[in-house]
Protein backbone atom coordinates (compact mmCIF):
# COMPACT_ATOMS: atom_id res chain seq x y z
CA UNK A 1 0.00 0.00 0.00
CA UNK A 2 1.25 3.61 -0.49
CA UNK A 3 1.59 5.84 2.24
CA UNK A 4 0.39 9.01 1.83
CA UNK A 5 1.19 12.11 3.58
CA UNK A 6 -0.76 13.05 6.60
CA UNK A 7 -1.70 16.24 5.04
CA UNK A 8 -3.22 14.36 2.16
CA UNK A 9 -5.15 12.01 4.26
CA UNK A 10 -6.66 14.83 6.01
CA UNK A 11 -8.10 16.63 3.27
CA UNK A 12 -11.67 16.60 2.32
CA UNK A 13 -12.54 15.82 -1.25
CA UNK A 14 -14.28 18.84 -2.77
CA UNK A 15 -18.26 17.96 -2.27
CA UNK A 16 -18.85 20.01 -5.22
CA UNK A 17 -16.58 17.72 -7.99
CA UNK A 18 -17.74 14.39 -5.84
CA UNK A 19 -21.43 15.77 -6.62
CA UNK A 20 -20.78 16.44 -9.88
CA UNK A 21 -19.16 12.89 -10.57
CA UNK A 22 -22.34 11.16 -9.45
CA UNK A 23 -24.63 13.23 -11.11
CA UNK A 24 -22.09 11.88 -14.47
CA UNK A 25 -22.66 8.67 -13.10
CA UNK A 26 -26.24 8.44 -13.15
CA UNK A 27 -26.33 9.91 -16.33
CA UNK A 28 -23.62 7.41 -17.91
CA UNK A 29 -26.68 4.55 -16.40
CA UNK A 30 -29.03 6.42 -19.24
CA UNK A 31 -30.81 8.67 -16.45
CA UNK A 32 -31.76 12.28 -17.51
CA UNK A 33 -29.92 14.15 -14.82
CA UNK A 34 -30.18 17.98 -14.43
CA UNK A 35 -26.89 18.86 -12.81
CA UNK A 36 -27.09 21.77 -10.57
CA UNK A 37 -24.06 21.10 -8.20
CA UNK A 38 -21.62 22.89 -10.34
CA UNK A 39 -20.47 26.83 -9.76
CA UNK A 40 -19.77 27.20 -13.45
CA UNK A 41 -21.51 29.87 -15.95
CA UNK A 42 -23.54 27.83 -18.67
CA UNK A 43 -22.38 30.89 -21.13
CA UNK A 44 -19.65 30.16 -23.89
CA UNK A 45 -16.40 32.46 -23.49
CA UNK A 46 -17.41 36.02 -25.27
CA UNK A 47 -15.42 35.84 -28.56
CA UNK A 48 -13.21 38.92 -28.54
CA UNK A 49 -11.59 37.17 -25.75
CA UNK A 50 -11.58 33.72 -27.49
CA UNK A 51 -10.16 35.63 -30.63
CA UNK A 52 -7.44 37.08 -28.46
CA UNK A 53 -6.44 33.88 -27.37
CA UNK A 54 -5.97 32.69 -31.15
CA UNK A 55 -4.22 35.42 -31.45
CA UNK A 56 -1.69 35.42 -28.62
CA UNK A 57 -0.87 31.81 -30.06
CA UNK A 58 -0.15 33.59 -33.42
CA UNK A 59 1.78 35.75 -32.22
CA UNK A 60 3.69 33.73 -29.89
CA UNK A 61 2.83 34.28 -26.38
CA UNK A 62 3.60 30.11 -25.67
CA UNK A 63 6.83 31.02 -23.44
CA UNK A 64 6.97 31.55 -19.91
CA UNK A 65 5.43 34.34 -18.62
CA UNK A 66 6.40 36.83 -15.69
CA UNK A 67 6.07 34.86 -12.29
CA UNK A 68 3.34 37.46 -11.35
CA UNK A 69 1.96 38.10 -14.64
CA UNK A 70 2.57 40.05 -17.89
CA UNK A 71 3.04 43.81 -17.06
CA UNK A 72 0.22 45.27 -19.28
CA UNK A 73 -2.27 42.68 -17.51
CA UNK A 74 -1.18 43.80 -14.09
CA UNK A 75 -1.69 46.94 -15.62
CA UNK A 76 -5.20 46.00 -16.76
CA UNK A 77 -6.23 45.07 -13.46
CA UNK A 78 -4.82 48.29 -11.43
CA UNK A 79 -7.23 49.97 -14.05
CA UNK A 80 -9.70 47.70 -13.33
CA UNK A 81 -9.41 48.74 -9.82
CA UNK A 82 -9.15 52.10 -9.94
CA UNK A 83 -11.93 52.56 -12.45
CA UNK A 84 -14.90 49.94 -11.01
CA UNK A 85 -13.81 49.62 -7.59
CA UNK A 86 -12.00 53.54 -6.66
CA UNK A 87 -9.44 51.55 -5.46
CA UNK A 88 -5.53 53.24 -5.89
CA UNK A 89 -2.93 50.06 -6.63
CA UNK A 90 0.56 49.62 -8.07
CA UNK A 91 1.69 47.18 -10.43
CA UNK A 92 3.92 45.76 -7.38
CA UNK A 93 0.84 45.32 -5.55
CA UNK A 94 -0.94 42.67 -8.39
CA UNK A 95 0.08 38.75 -8.53
CA UNK A 96 -1.71 36.85 -11.36
CA UNK A 97 -2.54 33.14 -10.54
CA UNK A 98 -4.12 30.36 -12.10
CA UNK A 99 -7.78 30.81 -10.99
CA UNK A 100 -8.56 32.98 -7.48
CA UNK A 101 -8.52 29.62 -6.09
CA UNK A 102 -4.35 29.77 -6.35
CA UNK A 103 -4.67 33.25 -5.19
CA UNK A 104 -6.44 32.73 -1.76
CA UNK A 105 -4.56 29.58 -1.41
CA UNK A 106 -1.16 31.84 -1.69
CA UNK A 107 -2.67 34.23 0.48
CA UNK A 108 -2.84 31.54 3.25
CA UNK A 109 0.34 29.72 2.72
CA UNK A 110 2.27 32.72 2.97
CA UNK A 111 0.36 34.42 6.15
CA UNK A 112 -0.29 30.83 8.18
CA UNK A 113 1.72 29.66 10.80
CA UNK A 114 0.65 26.33 12.64
CA UNK A 115 -1.95 27.49 15.01
CA UNK A 116 -2.84 30.44 13.82
CA UNK A 117 -6.17 30.91 13.82
CA UNK A 118 -8.32 31.63 10.55
CA UNK A 119 -12.40 33.46 11.32
CA UNK A 120 -14.28 31.88 8.75
CA UNK A 121 -18.27 32.93 8.74
CA UNK A 122 -19.90 29.90 7.98
CA UNK A 123 -21.74 29.43 5.02
CA UNK A 124 -18.31 29.48 3.28
CA UNK A 125 -17.09 28.25 -0.07
CA UNK A 126 -15.59 25.01 0.31
CA UNK A 127 -12.04 25.26 0.49
CA UNK A 128 -11.23 28.21 2.94
CA UNK A 129 -11.39 25.30 5.17
CA UNK A 130 -9.21 22.60 3.76
CA UNK A 131 -6.31 25.48 2.11
CA UNK A 132 -6.70 26.93 5.84
CA UNK A 133 -5.80 22.85 6.73
CA UNK A 134 -3.21 22.73 4.89
CA UNK A 135 -1.10 25.57 6.59
CA UNK A 136 -1.52 23.45 9.16
CA UNK A 137 -3.71 26.53 10.55
CA UNK A 138 -6.96 26.40 12.78
CA UNK A 139 -10.47 27.50 11.18
CA UNK A 140 -12.83 29.75 14.07
CA UNK A 141 -16.21 29.51 12.28
CA UNK A 142 -18.95 31.81 12.84
CA UNK A 143 -22.32 30.54 12.28
CA UNK A 144 -24.80 32.52 9.95
CA UNK A 145 -28.06 31.22 9.55
CA UNK A 146 -31.03 32.27 6.86
CA UNK A 147 -32.24 34.03 10.03
CA UNK A 148 -29.64 36.92 9.55
CA UNK A 149 -29.57 36.38 5.18
CA UNK A 150 -26.19 34.50 6.45
CA UNK A 151 -24.35 37.24 7.32
CA UNK A 152 -22.22 38.27 10.34
CA UNK A 153 -22.84 41.23 12.73
CA UNK A 154 -19.73 43.51 14.01
CA UNK A 155 -19.93 41.78 17.50
CA UNK A 156 -20.30 38.14 16.32
CA UNK A 157 -17.16 38.79 14.64
CA UNK A 158 -15.48 40.67 17.66
CA UNK A 159 -16.51 37.73 19.79
CA UNK A 160 -14.39 34.99 17.40
CA UNK A 161 -10.95 37.45 17.84
CA UNK A 162 -8.60 35.64 19.87
CA UNK A 163 -4.75 36.98 20.57
CA UNK A 164 -4.35 33.67 17.86
CA UNK A 165 -6.40 35.17 14.96
CA UNK A 166 -4.28 36.10 11.63
CA UNK A 167 -7.06 36.26 9.15
CA UNK A 168 -10.29 36.82 8.35
CA UNK A 169 -11.92 35.37 5.11
CA UNK A 170 -15.30 35.93 3.41
CA UNK A 171 -16.83 36.05 0.13
CA UNK A 172 -19.03 38.42 -0.80
CA UNK A 173 -21.41 37.95 -3.05
CA UNK A 174 -20.95 34.82 -1.31
CA UNK A 175 -21.14 31.35 -2.69
CA UNK A 176 -23.02 29.62 -1.29
CA UNK A 177 -25.32 31.76 -0.12
CA UNK A 178 -25.66 34.74 -2.74
CA UNK A 179 -25.74 37.45 0.60
CA UNK A 180 -24.54 40.36 -0.32
CA UNK A 181 -22.41 42.33 2.63
CA UNK A 182 -23.26 46.23 2.41
CA UNK A 183 -21.06 48.75 2.41
CA UNK A 184 -22.45 50.03 6.36
CA UNK A 185 -21.90 46.56 7.14
CA UNK A 186 -18.15 46.12 5.70
CA UNK A 187 -17.80 49.50 7.35
CA UNK A 188 -19.03 47.92 10.76
CA UNK A 189 -16.90 45.02 10.02
CA UNK A 190 -13.76 47.38 8.87
CA UNK A 191 -14.47 49.37 12.59
CA UNK A 192 -13.86 45.67 14.61
CA UNK A 193 -10.48 45.23 12.91
CA UNK A 194 -9.59 49.10 13.26
CA UNK A 195 -9.08 47.32 16.99
CA UNK A 196 -7.19 44.48 15.94
CA UNK A 197 -3.94 45.50 13.71
CA UNK A 198 -2.58 41.95 13.54
CA UNK A 199 -5.52 40.78 11.60
CA UNK A 200 -5.39 40.64 7.78
CA UNK A 201 -8.34 40.27 5.54
CA UNK A 202 -8.84 37.98 2.37
CA UNK A 203 -11.54 39.38 0.58
CA UNK A 204 -12.98 37.04 -2.52
CA UNK A 205 -15.19 39.00 -4.46
CA UNK A 206 -14.89 36.61 -7.62
CA UNK A 207 -18.88 37.33 -7.83
CA UNK A 208 -18.41 40.97 -7.88
CA UNK A 209 -20.12 41.39 -11.45
CA UNK A 210 -23.16 39.05 -10.90
CA UNK A 211 -24.55 41.50 -8.45
CA UNK A 212 -28.31 42.77 -8.56
CA UNK A 213 -28.16 45.49 -6.02
CA UNK A 214 -26.34 47.58 -9.06
CA UNK A 215 -22.59 48.50 -6.80
CA UNK A 216 -20.19 45.92 -5.62
CA UNK A 217 -18.62 47.27 -2.36
CA UNK A 218 -15.21 46.02 -1.21
CA UNK A 219 -14.22 46.01 2.40
CA UNK A 220 -11.08 47.24 0.97
CA UNK A 221 -12.40 51.13 0.40
CA UNK A 222 -11.95 51.39 4.53
CA UNK A 223 -8.80 53.06 4.06
CA UNK A 224 -8.05 52.53 7.87
CA UNK A 225 -7.53 48.75 6.75
CA UNK A 226 -6.85 48.58 3.31
CA UNK A 227 -2.94 47.66 3.76
CA UNK A 228 -4.20 44.78 5.50
CA UNK A 229 -7.09 43.95 2.92
CA UNK A 230 -5.93 41.21 -0.03
CA UNK A 231 -8.39 41.39 -2.39
CA UNK A 232 -8.99 38.44 -4.50
CA UNK A 233 -10.90 38.55 -7.69
CA UNK A 234 -10.64 36.88 -11.58
CA UNK A 235 -12.12 36.53 -14.59
CA UNK A 236 -13.63 32.66 -14.20
CA UNK A 237 -17.36 33.60 -12.86
CA UNK A 238 -17.90 37.55 -14.43
CA UNK A 239 -16.17 36.52 -18.29
CA UNK A 240 -17.37 32.74 -18.26
CA UNK A 241 -13.56 31.96 -18.76
CA UNK A 242 -13.40 29.42 -16.07
CA UNK A 243 -11.64 27.10 -17.68
CA UNK A 244 -8.71 29.37 -18.57
CA UNK A 245 -7.90 29.55 -14.64
CA UNK A 246 -6.80 33.50 -14.32
CA UNK A 247 -7.59 34.96 -11.03
CA UNK A 248 -5.38 37.62 -9.35
CA UNK A 249 -4.90 39.33 -5.85
CA UNK A 250 -3.91 42.97 -5.07
CA UNK A 251 -2.53 43.59 -1.59
CA UNK A 252 0.30 45.42 0.41
CA UNK A 253 3.12 44.65 -2.05
CA UNK A 254 5.37 42.89 1.18
CA UNK A 255 2.04 40.42 0.84
CA UNK A 256 2.24 40.28 -3.17
CA UNK A 257 5.85 39.82 -2.94
CA UNK A 258 5.41 36.83 -0.70
CA UNK A 259 2.82 34.95 -2.65
CA UNK A 260 5.24 35.66 -6.35
CA UNK A 261 8.24 34.01 -4.58
CA UNK A 262 5.60 30.87 -3.55
CA UNK A 263 4.34 30.63 -6.94
CA UNK A 264 7.74 30.73 -8.52
CA UNK A 265 8.21 27.69 -6.46
CA UNK A 266 5.36 25.82 -7.65
CA UNK A 267 3.32 26.72 -10.82
CA UNK A 268 5.31 29.65 -11.93
CA UNK A 269 3.22 32.12 -14.01
CA UNK A 270 -0.68 30.93 -15.43
CA UNK A 271 -1.16 30.05 -18.84
CA UNK A 272 0.62 32.90 -21.13
CA UNK A 273 -2.27 32.64 -23.20
CA UNK A 274 -4.90 32.58 -21.13
CA UNK A 275 -3.21 35.66 -19.61
CA UNK A 276 -3.71 37.61 -22.95
CA UNK A 277 -7.34 36.40 -23.14
CA UNK A 278 -7.54 37.91 -19.42
CA UNK A 279 -6.14 41.25 -20.63
CA UNK A 280 -8.57 41.36 -23.98
CA UNK A 281 -11.75 41.01 -21.54
CA UNK A 282 -10.82 43.87 -19.59
CA UNK A 283 -10.09 45.81 -21.84
CA UNK A 284 -13.02 44.52 -23.68
CA UNK A 285 -15.26 46.28 -21.42
CA UNK A 286 -18.62 45.28 -19.41
CA UNK A 287 -21.49 44.51 -22.52
CA UNK A 288 -20.80 40.86 -22.15
CA UNK A 289 -20.42 40.80 -18.52
CA UNK A 290 -23.85 43.00 -18.02
CA UNK A 291 -25.52 40.54 -20.41
CA UNK A 292 -25.17 37.33 -18.19
CA UNK A 293 -25.47 39.11 -15.29
CA UNK A 294 -29.17 39.93 -16.72
CA UNK A 295 -30.01 36.31 -17.59
CA UNK A 296 -29.15 35.30 -14.30
CA UNK A 297 -31.02 37.78 -12.90
CA UNK A 298 -34.00 36.65 -14.38
CA UNK A 299 -33.39 32.62 -13.47
CA UNK A 300 -33.12 33.89 -10.01
CA UNK A 301 -36.74 35.47 -10.40
CA UNK A 302 -38.03 32.22 -11.76
CA UNK A 303 -36.24 29.92 -9.19
CA UNK A 304 -37.35 32.23 -6.39
CA UNK A 305 -40.88 32.13 -7.28
CA UNK A 306 -41.00 28.57 -7.42
CA UNK A 307 -38.90 27.71 -4.50
CA UNK A 308 -40.94 29.63 -2.50
CA UNK A 309 -43.85 27.86 -3.48
CA UNK A 310 -42.21 24.14 -2.08
CA UNK A 311 -44.15 23.34 1.11
CA UNK A 312 -41.09 22.93 3.72
CA UNK A 313 -38.84 24.83 2.25
CA UNK A 314 -37.27 28.05 3.59
CA UNK A 315 -34.66 30.37 1.35
CA UNK A 316 -33.51 34.04 1.00
CA UNK A 317 -33.16 36.42 -1.46
CA UNK A 318 -30.02 35.89 -3.24
CA UNK A 319 -28.74 39.59 -3.75
CA UNK A 320 -25.46 37.88 -6.13
CA UNK A 321 -23.51 35.09 -7.60
CA UNK A 322 -25.84 32.19 -8.97
CA UNK A 323 -27.00 30.11 -5.76
CA UNK A 324 -29.44 29.22 -3.88
CA UNK A 325 -28.96 27.72 -0.25
CA UNK A 326 -32.48 26.68 1.06
CA UNK A 327 -33.25 25.24 4.41
CA UNK A 328 -35.01 22.33 4.11
CA UNK A 329 -34.09 20.89 7.76
CA UNK A 330 -37.88 20.40 8.05
CA UNK A 331 -37.91 17.26 6.55
CA UNK A 332 -34.87 15.43 8.55
CA UNK A 333 -36.45 12.69 10.14
CA UNK A 334 -38.65 12.33 7.40
CA UNK A 335 -38.70 8.78 5.09
CA UNK A 336 -38.44 8.07 1.59
CA UNK A 337 -40.69 5.41 -0.07
CA UNK A 338 -38.32 2.60 0.50
CA UNK A 339 -38.15 3.61 3.92
CA UNK A 340 -34.75 5.63 4.25
CA UNK A 341 -34.77 8.16 7.03
CA UNK A 342 -33.40 11.43 5.87
CA UNK A 343 -31.37 13.06 8.57
CA UNK A 344 -29.05 15.80 7.16
CA UNK A 345 -28.04 17.43 4.11
CA UNK A 346 -26.29 14.77 2.75
CA UNK A 347 -29.10 11.91 2.55
CA UNK A 348 -31.22 14.87 1.15
CA UNK A 349 -28.88 15.49 -1.62
CA UNK A 350 -28.44 11.80 -2.30
CA UNK A 351 -32.15 11.43 -2.20
CA UNK A 352 -32.73 14.54 -4.62
CA UNK A 353 -30.10 12.83 -7.07
CA UNK A 354 -31.37 8.94 -7.29
CA UNK A 355 -35.12 9.69 -6.60
CA UNK A 356 -35.59 13.48 -8.42
CA UNK A 357 -32.77 13.19 -10.61
CA UNK A 358 -31.49 16.29 -9.72
CA UNK A 359 -27.67 17.30 -8.45
CA UNK A 360 -26.92 19.45 -5.90
CA UNK A 361 -24.59 19.82 -3.23
CA UNK A 362 -25.18 19.07 0.84
CA UNK A 363 -25.05 22.34 3.10
CA UNK A 364 -22.73 20.28 5.25
CA UNK A 365 -20.16 20.79 2.98
CA UNK A 366 -20.53 24.65 3.53
CA UNK A 367 -20.07 24.45 6.94
CA UNK A 368 -24.62 24.60 7.42
CA UNK A 369 -26.17 20.91 7.68
CA UNK A 370 -29.63 22.86 7.41
CA UNK A 371 -29.50 23.37 3.95
CA UNK A 372 -28.55 22.88 0.36
CA UNK A 373 -27.18 24.42 -2.55
CA UNK A 374 -27.60 24.37 -5.84
CA UNK A 375 -26.87 26.85 -8.74
CA UNK A 376 -28.86 28.75 -11.02
CA UNK A 377 -26.24 28.27 -13.96
CA UNK A 378 -28.88 26.33 -16.44
CA UNK A 379 -31.29 27.05 -18.87
CA UNK A 380 -34.01 28.16 -17.73
CA UNK A 381 -36.40 24.98 -18.83
CA UNK A 382 -33.60 23.10 -17.13
CA UNK A 383 -34.44 25.05 -13.94
CA UNK A 384 -38.35 25.10 -14.21
CA UNK A 385 -37.82 21.26 -14.50
CA UNK A 386 -35.40 21.23 -11.36
CA UNK A 387 -37.60 22.64 -9.39
CA UNK A 388 -40.53 20.01 -10.38
CA UNK A 389 -38.61 17.61 -9.85
CA UNK A 390 -37.55 18.31 -6.15
CA UNK A 391 -41.10 19.94 -5.39
CA UNK A 392 -42.21 15.94 -6.38
CA UNK A 393 -39.40 14.54 -4.90
CA UNK A 394 -39.64 16.50 -1.41
CA UNK A 395 -43.59 15.81 -1.47
CA UNK A 396 -42.67 11.89 -1.36
CA UNK A 397 -40.82 12.45 1.88
CA UNK A 398 -43.40 10.89 4.71
N1 LIG B 1 -13.95 31.83 -4.66
C1 LIG B 1 -15.23 31.41 -4.69
C2 LIG B 1 -16.15 31.87 -3.62
C3 LIG B 1 -15.65 30.53 -5.68
O1 LIG B 1 -16.91 30.10 -5.71
C4 LIG B 1 -14.73 30.11 -6.68
C5 LIG B 1 -15.12 29.15 -7.72
O2 LIG B 1 -16.04 28.39 -7.61
C6 LIG B 1 -13.43 30.58 -6.61
C7 LIG B 1 -13.07 31.45 -5.58
C8 LIG B 1 -12.36 30.16 -7.59
O3 LIG B 1 -12.39 30.80 -8.79
P1 LIG B 1 -11.29 30.51 -9.92
O4 LIG B 1 -11.98 29.75 -11.00
O5 LIG B 1 -10.86 31.86 -10.37
O6 LIG B 1 -10.19 29.73 -9.30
Amino acid sequence: TIVLSDKINNLSESATIKMAKLGRELTAKGVNVISLSFGEPDFPTPNHIKEAAKKAMDDNYTYYSPVPGYPDLRKAIVNKLKEENNLDYDISQIVVSTGAKQSLANVIMCLINPGDEVIIPTPYWVSYSEMVKLADGESVFIDATIESDFKISAAELEAAITPKTKLFMFSSPCNPTGSMYSKDELESLAKVFEKYPNIYILSDEIYEHINFTGKHESIAQFDSIKDRVIVVNGFSKAYAMTGWRVGYLAANAAIAAATDKLQGQITSGTCSIAQRAALAAYEGGLESVLLMRDAFLKRRGIVYNLLKDIPGVKTNLPEGAFYFFPDISSFFGKKTETGEVIKDSADMVLYLLNTGHVATVGGDSFGNNDCIRFSYAASEENLIEALKRIKNALAKLQ
